[in-house]
C-alpha cells in the first residue's frame, strides 16, 4: 500500500500527534461551552498555534535545522524544489501531510470516501470522527470554519510568504430542489460577499492595494441547467448578437429586464437574478479592492461561464478600472484551449480592456472523457498527459509574452503545482523582464506541494494558496469530490511524499538526502 519503508516512523509520529490534537481539540471545546469569558472564540485560534507547534518544539531538539536557504537576489535562479523550504514548517505539520498524502493516494479511499465517513460517525459517534477528520484531511486541506479559524491559517500562511486565495466551497445538486432554488444562490451570493469582506481584511497592510485575490464559482449563483441551455445555444451559429457580452453587460448594468428567445419565462427570471448576484458580487469586490478568478468547469458549461465572465469584464476590466477585477480561467487540457486563449488575449487588447488569466491544466478529465464516450461525440481533451503538459507549455508563453506586451493590463496566475511548468515561467518571467511580484503569479491548493509554494514565496514571487473553508459537513463532501476529480493529482504527489518522509527522517534520525532533480 505505502511505496517506502519509514511507514512504522511516521505511524508513531501521527499516532502521538493525533492523540494529542484531539485531546486539545476537546479541553478547546469543552472550554468554548463552559467557559464564560467574552473573548473565549479565540481558544480555537489558541488551539491551532500550539497543534501546530507542539510536534515541531517536541523533536526539533532531536535534530538540528537543516540549513536555511535564503531568499535569491538578482537576476534568474532556478528554483530548487528539493525540501529545503521545509525548513519553514513543523514537524507536526509535515507528519500530517506525509500521512493525509499517503491515504488520498489509495485510490479506495478517495472512491468510497463518503461512504467511509458515514461509517467513522456511526461507529465513532460525530464528535470523534469529527476530531479525527480535523486532525487529518480537514485539518490538511481546510483553513477552518470561522473567519477567526481562516484568519489564524493565513497568518501562518503570511508568516511563510505565501498569500491567501479564498474559495467558498459549494456544491450544487441538480436533483435537489433545496440546492437549486433561487434562495440557495442568494444564500450562497451573502457567503460570497462575506468571503470578499474577509479576503479584504486579511490584508496585512490597510490601504488599497491590487493583489487581493479570490476564487468565484459562477455555478454558485447560477444554475448549471442554465447555464448547460446558453451554452447549447451559443454553440448555434447566429446567436452571437442576441447573447452578446455587452448586451448582458448593459443588462447587469442597469437591472433592466432582460429576455432571450431562446430562453422560457422561468430561465429568463433566474437569468436576470443571476445577473443580478454576479452584479453585486464583483461591484462589491471592486470597492474592496479584490480581484476575482472564475473558474472554469466543464466544457458543456464554459461557453456560458465565459460569456458571463466577457460581460463582467466589459464593465469591469475597462481602463479606468485600474486593472482586471474579473479574470478567467483556461484548462490546458482541451485542445482547443491555446487557440481559444490566443483570440481572446488578443481582443482584450484591440477593446482596451484589461485582461486576467488564471492558467490550470484542468481537473475534470475523466468526466469530460466519460460524457464524450456516453454522447459519442468527440474527446475535447487532449489525448495524453504529454500533450497537456505541450498545451500548458504554449498557454504560459503566449500569456507571459501578452503580459510583457500590456504590463499590468494583463495579469496572469500560474495555478499548477508541476515543477517544470513553475520553472518555464520563473524563467521566461526573467527573461522577458517580467518583475517577480508583478503581473503575474502563482497558485497552488493549500495542503498541497508545499515545497513549490514555499521555495517561489522564499525568492520573492507572489504565491497563493487556494483556500477552501466552512464546516466539515460543508466541506469534506467537496473535498471527496475534489479529490475523485483530482485522482492522477494525489496519486502523483509521490516526489512530495519522498521529500516529506525524507525531511521528517532527518529530523527524526539524522539520515537521509534531498532526493535530486
Ligand atoms: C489555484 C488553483 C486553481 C484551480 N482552479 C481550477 C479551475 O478553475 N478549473 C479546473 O478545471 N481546475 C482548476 N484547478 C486544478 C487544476 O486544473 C489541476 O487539476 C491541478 O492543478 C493539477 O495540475 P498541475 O498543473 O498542478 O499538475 P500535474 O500533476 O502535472 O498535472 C495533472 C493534470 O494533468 C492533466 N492530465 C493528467 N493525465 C492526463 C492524461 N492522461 N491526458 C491528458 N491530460 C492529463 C490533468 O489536467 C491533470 O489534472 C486549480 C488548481 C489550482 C492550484
Amino acid at each position: 500500500m505505502f511505496p517506502d519503508g519509514d511507514v512504522l516512523e511516521v505511524l508513531f509520529l501521527y499516532v502521538l500527534y493525533a492523540i494529542c490534537s484531539i485531546c486539545l481539540s476537546l479541553a478547546t471545546a469543552w472550554l468554548i461551552s463552559h467557559c464564560p469569558w467574552p473573548g473565549k472564540g479565540h481558544l480555537g485560534d489558541l488551539f491551532t498555534c500550539c497543534r501546530s507547534s507542539w510536534g515541531f518544539m517536541m523533536l526539533r531538539t532531536c535534530r538540528a535545522l537543516c540549513s536555511q536557504a535564503g531568499p535569491s537576489t538578482g537576476g534568474w535562479q532556478a528554483l530548487n524544489f528539493d525540501g529545503g523550504a521545509f525548513h519553514l514548517k513543523g514537524t507536526g505539520e509535515l507528519t500530517r501531510a506525509l500521512l493525509v498524502l499517503r491515504l488520498c493516494a489509495w485510490p479506495p479511499l478517495v472512491t468510497h470516501g463518503l461512504a467511509l465517513q458515514a461509517w467513522s460517525q456511526r461507529l465513532l459517534g460525530s464528535r470523534l470522527s469529527g476530531a479525527l477528520l480535523r486532525a487529518s484531511v480537514y485539518g490538511q486541506f481546510v483553513a477552518g470554519e470561522t473567519a477567526e479559524e481562516v484568519r489564524g491559517c493565513v497568518r501562518q500562511l503570511q508568516a511563510l510568504g505565501l498569500r491567501p486565495l479564498l474559495a467558498v466551497p459549494t456544491e450544487e445538486e441538480p436533483d435537489s430542489a433545496v440546492k437549486t432554488g433561487e434562495a440557495w444562490y442568494e444564500g450562497n451570493l451573502s457567503a460570497m460577499l462575506r468571503c470578499v469582506d474577509l479576503s479584504r481584511g486579511l490584508l496585512e497592510t490597510p490601504g488599497p492595494t491590487g493583489n487581493i485575490l479570490m476564487q468565484l464559482k459562477v455555478t454558485a449563483l447560477t444554475s448549471t441547467r442554465l447555464c448547460k441551455e446558453l451554452t447549447t445555444w451559443i454553440r448555434r451559429p447566429g446567436a452571437s448578437l442576441e447573447l452578446s457580452p455587452e448586451r448582458l453587460a448593459e443588462a447587469m448594468d442597469s437591472g433592466q429586464d432582460l429576455q432571450v428567445s431562446c430562453l422560457n419565462a422561468e430561465q429568463n427570471r433566474h437569468l436576470q437574478a443571476s445577473l443580478g448576484r454576479l452584479h453585486r458580487v464583483v461591484q462589491h469586490a471592486r470597492a474592496q479592492h479584490v480581484r476575482l478568478l472564475v473558474d472554469a468547469e466543464y466544457t458543456f458549461l464554459n461557453p456560458a461561464l465565459s460569456l458571463l465572465v466577457d460581460a463582467l469584464a466589459v464593465r469591469w476590466n475597462s481602463p479606468g478600472e485600474g486593472g482586471p477585477w474579473v479574470w478567467n480561467t483556461y484548462q490546458a487540457y482541451l485542445q482547443d484551449t491555446h487557440e481559444r486563449l490566443r483570440l481572446a488575449a488578443e481582443a482584450a487588447d484591440r477593446a482596451g480592456l484589461a485582461f486576467g488569466v488564471k492558467l490550470v491544466r484542468g481537473a475534470y478529465l475523466d468526466k469530460e472523457r466519460a460524457t464524450a464516450r456516453h454522447q459519442g461525440t468527440e474527446d475535447p481533451t487532449q489525448p495524453d498527459y504529454e500533450a497537456t503538459n505541450r498545451s500548458y507549455s504554449r498557454c504560459l508563453e503566449l500569456m507571459l509574452t501578452h503580459v510583457s506586451h500590456r504590463g499590468p493590463m494583463c495579469h496572469l496566475m500560474v495555478a499548477s503545482h508541476n515543477e517544470e511548468s513553475v520553472r518555464q515561467a520563473t524563467k521566461r518571467m526573467w527573461e522577458l523582464g517580467i518583475p517577480l511580484d508583478g503581473p503575474v503569479c502563482f497558485g497552488q491548493l493549500l495542503g498541497m506541494c508545499d515545497h513549490v509554494s514555499l521555495a517561489l514565496g522564499q525568492a520573492g514571487y507572489a504565491v497563493y494558496k487556494s483556500i477552501p473553508y466552512g464546516s466539515l459537513e460543508e466541506v469534506i463532501p467537496y473535498l471527496i469530490r475534489r479529490a475523485q476529480e483530482n485522482r492522477s493529482v494525489l496519486h502523483g504527489a509521490r516526489r512530495e511524499q519522498k521529500l516529506l518522509s525524507q525531511e521528517l527522517r532527518r529530523r527524526l534520525l539524522g539520515r537521509g538526502l534531498r532526493v535530486p532533480h
